[in-house]
């Protein structure tokens, strides 16, 4: 159920989603927005450059570098990561500012920072998000079209290793269908938690 019990913390739950590039994360979590929850959802920087129709401060702030650097050193990133050849982290305030006023957050971040988030707090609750089959992926990261195959190669030998990691998630969600994928994920943000 979703009652709060009394003597339970009310700060609500840190939710990752995580999964290899390709399976359609974006697509399920814009889908997620659609079916409304009030759920933070977390806004990465990152060093590379924006693909078309990324908007700065939207989809990620774009930083260069040396700001990048300066965010790590200073402490301002929950978790940091490189991912083929670019940096990506997690603004630290603005997840425990919702965390504190009561609002489920949702970073969708790759494996290693998923890693990350389990060591530093480990209330945290993993998703991995699946693709259908290996064959489904592979359409699916060659079908974008915005990134070179030298990139692509890139992707998908990083796409193993993170279907690897599926025992170290607490839920897997799979993928068939965005809408339904959103839902399920939805029952997993915001359904029944105990708090840290
Ligand atoms: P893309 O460049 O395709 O937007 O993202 C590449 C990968 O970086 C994706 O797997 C995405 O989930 C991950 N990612 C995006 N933001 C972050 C972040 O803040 N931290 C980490 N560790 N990974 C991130």
């Amino acid at each position: 159920g979703t009652e709060r019990r009394p003597g339970h913390a009310a700060r609500p739950r840190l939710t990752v989603v995580s999964g290899p590039s390709g399976v359609g994360k974006s697509s399920v979590l814009a889908e997620l927005r659609q079916l409304g929850p009030e759920v933070y959802y977390s806004v990465s920087v990152t060093t590379r450059q924006p693909r078309p129709g990324e908007v700065d401060g939207q989809h990620y702030h774009f930083v260069p570098l040396e700001e990048f650097k300066r965010m790590v050193a200073e402490g301002e990133l929950l978790e940091h990561a490189e991912y083929a050849g670019n940096h990506y982290g997690t603004p630290r305030g603005p997840v425990e500012q919702a965390l504190d006023q009561g609002v489920p957050a949702i970073l969708e971040i790759e494996l290693q920072g998923a890693r990350q988030v389990r060591s530093a707090m480990p209330q945290a609750q993993l998703v991995m998000l699946m693709p259908p089959s290996w064959e489904e992926l592979v359409v699916r990261l060659t079908g974008r079209g915005t990134e070179d195959p030298a990139v692509v190669a890139r992707r998908l030998e990083v796409a193993k290793g993170e279907l690897a990691a599926e025992e170290e998630f607490d839920e897997v969600v799979v993928n068939s269908d965005v809408r339904t994928a959103a839902r399920e994920l939805l029952t997993l943000v915001v359904g029944s938690h105990t708090g840290a």
